[in-house]
């Protein structure tokens, strides 16, 4: 028998069995009471995630489907302020540049945002920013609430991609002034990859384009979703939909404030086994700027090849991330996202000291007693 994987990832990330469960029952139809409920359930819980009163709905489609969504709704032949500082900052700059005037705020990835040149570009006349709360590429939490006032200065709309931040770490969509928040399935929620969430304030729907995409048309999601019973505008993955209900549901369960408190204490165990092994951690923060809370990326020590460090993790059954693009081999990244507690990060940690010692690596002390007495 195949063994299965600990995925330690920043997405997707294991699923509890009531999530699972939930996708394998018979079809139903979409255009039913039954399919609307279960939509109901999630746009509850998600507003409440979100911290928001505005309109959301949920997309069939993986996070970038949302990104997308947001752009082309709001920002087809704009002024777009794009802040990049890692990878997904600049996937959402690479989607801007193909429906409006896209400019890069950039930064080296892992580094505070350039707030100076954000405000410059501000003040030549950008109407939308893009921001990256959670900087999953590189393990930076962004300051969202000091950008969204710089927004409202300036009266811009501010979309925020929370993909790795919402239903994990604290995000107030309506008191930092988010105008279109995206988050998606695989991640912080723990349930199957395939759903874009997103909401909208009134102020994103006043200024919508003329000319929406067909399939991401968020006022045909909005329409649909206003209906008796709630729907979408075209078939939606429902086994998918029916999952997220019991990851939301769960969600509910635990409740919020502890789910988010969770999330901080498994990063800190992995910020502090870093610590104690002498490696450091690969962001550069500052006062506005913070480690992530869901996902931590380390700095290989010399010497420590990325391949063979990671291959060795495997073979005990745990599957970390490593770097993208130029950090490939630079960066190892462990996830902290979605059910996990304190029993999958001591094995992770076990497991990355083990290999860590196994690829030449003199540690500096012991990680996993480091990051027992934050899980303690
Ligand atoms: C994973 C991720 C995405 C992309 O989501 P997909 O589901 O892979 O399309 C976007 N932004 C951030 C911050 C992410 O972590």
């Amino acid at each position: 028998m195949e063994k299965e994987l600990l995925l330690m990832l920043p997405g997707p990330v294991p699923m509890p069995e009531r999530v699972r469960f939930a996708m394998s029952r018979q079809a139903i139809n979409h255009r039913s009471p039954e399919f609307g409920a279960a939509y109901a359930d999630c746009v509850r819980v998600l507003k409440n995630t979100f911290a928001t009163k505005n309109d959301l709905v949920v997309i069939s489609g993986s996070g970038t489907a949302g990104m997308e969504a947001a752009i082309a709704n709001v920002g087809r032949d704009k002024d777009i302020a794009c802040i990049v500082n890692g990878k997904f900052g600049e996937r959402l700059y690479k989607i801007s540049q193909r429906y409006g005037k896209a400019h890069e705020i950039k930064s080296e990835w892992g580094t505070p945002v350039n707030l100076e040149a954000l405000k410059a570009q501000l003040e030549a006349g950008a109407t939308v920013v893009t921001l990256i709360h959670n900087e999953t590429s590189a393990g930076i939490k962004n300051p969202a609430e000091e950008i969204g006032k710089l927004c409202r200065k300036h009266d811009a709309l501010f979309i925020m991609d929370g993909i790795t931040s919402i239903g994990g770490d604290t995000v107030e969509v309506d008191k930092w002034g988010v105008d279109i928040a995206i988050t998606g399935s695989q991640k912080c929620f723990a349930a199957p990859a395939g759903l874009a969430m997103v909401s909208v304030s009134s102020r994103a729907w006043d200024r919508m384009t003329k000319n929406p995409p067909f399939y991401l048309d968020l006022a045909a999601y909005r329409k649909s979703a206003g209906g008796t019973p709630m729907e979408t505008p075209y078939t939606p993955a429902v086994p998918l939909f029916l999952a997220l209900r019991e990851a939301c549901l769960i969600i509910e369960e635990e409740g919020l404030p502890a789910r988010i408190a969770r999330h901080k204490k498994m990063s800190g165990a992995v910020q502090a086994a870093a610590k104690a092994w002498g490696l450091n951690l690969f962001p550069k923060i500052d006062a506005l700027h913070n480690y992530s809370s869901t996902v931590t990326a380390i700095e290989y020590p010399a010497g420590v090849k990325d391949d063979e460090m990671r291959a060795a993790i495997k073979k005990m059954g745990i599957v970390i991330a490593g770097g993208q693009d130029h950090l490939k081999g630079k960066i190892f990244r462990i996830g902290s996202m979605g059910a996990v507690s304190a029993p999958e990060i001591l094995a992770t940690l076990a497991a990355t000291q083990i290999a860590l010692k196994k690829c030449g690596y003199k540690l500096q002390g012991d990680g996993v007693q480091a990051a027992g007495e934050v899980l303690g």
